[in-house]
């Protein structure tokens, strides 16, 4: 684990810009790619590290091409609700066959792809559940595009996620899209708070498409 947490402070923008990408939607929710694809893909750009976080599911990682790929992170991404703001929070090295994480995933397709049931969904899953349940796994919980909650003041939003247990804070993101419409806040100021509450930087494209660029 110190390894691997290591592994992730020493990345750059520049590695998040050519060889790692830790944000990837497949098939599996609402994402164009299937997982195969999707490592077809990193293997033709030569990707170091990638990892699969769909919507409030594991399934890509049941594909026997993702099996078998060695430069992968497990991953998930899990709407909820925190203080009247929804958000996103990544899992990453996770043990996919971990009980109370399997507990808090999608129960069918349409809670991991359409947004407005999966808004619902999330209330039954609390940030505080979903970072214990990450941290049974193994893994560590990191807050993801951070720049589109919608709090207000934002440093003591993120406090109130690392007082229950958040590790890091998805710092290299696009933006681009419908995120970029509703970006609340500077992606600067996010590198100051993960700072600040010596949070791990993540970072990823959240690719939706056909491209993990
Ligand atoms: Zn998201
Ligand atoms: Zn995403």
């Amino acid at each position: 684990m110190e390894k691997f947490v290591n592994y992730l402070n020493n990345l750059t923008i520049e590695d998040y810009k050519s060889k790692v990408n830790l944000h990837i939607h497949t098939s599996c929710s609402d994402g164009k790619m299937l997982p195969s694809e999707v490592i077809e893909c990193a293997k033709k750009h030569n990707f170091e590290i990638i990892s699969i976080c769909d919507h409030n599911t594991i399934s890509a990682y049941y594909d026997e091409t993702v099996k078998n790929y060695k430069n992968m992170i497990t991953g998930v991404e899990f709407d909820s609700w925190h203080k009247g703001v929804l958000i996103h929070i990544l899992g990453y090295n996770i043990d996919i066959n971990n009980e109370k994480l399997l507990s808090l995933c999608a129960k069918n397709k349409k809670e991991t792809e359409l947004d407005v049931i999966r808004l619902f969904k999330a209330f039954q899953r609390g940030p505080k559940k979903i970072i214990e349940a990450i941290h049974d796994s193994g893994g560590i919980a990191v807050l993801a595009h951070g720049a589109c909650c919608w709090a207000i003041d934002i440093d003591s939003f993120v406090k109130s996620l690392v007082d229950i247990g958040l590790d890091g804070l998805e710092v290299y993101y696009p933006y681009r899209r419908h995120r970029g419409i509703i970006k609340f806040h500077k992606t600067k100021t996010l590198e100051k708070l993960s700072e600040k509450y010596r949070l791990i930087k993540t970072g990823g494209t959240d690719a939706h498409g056909f491209s993990l660029f």
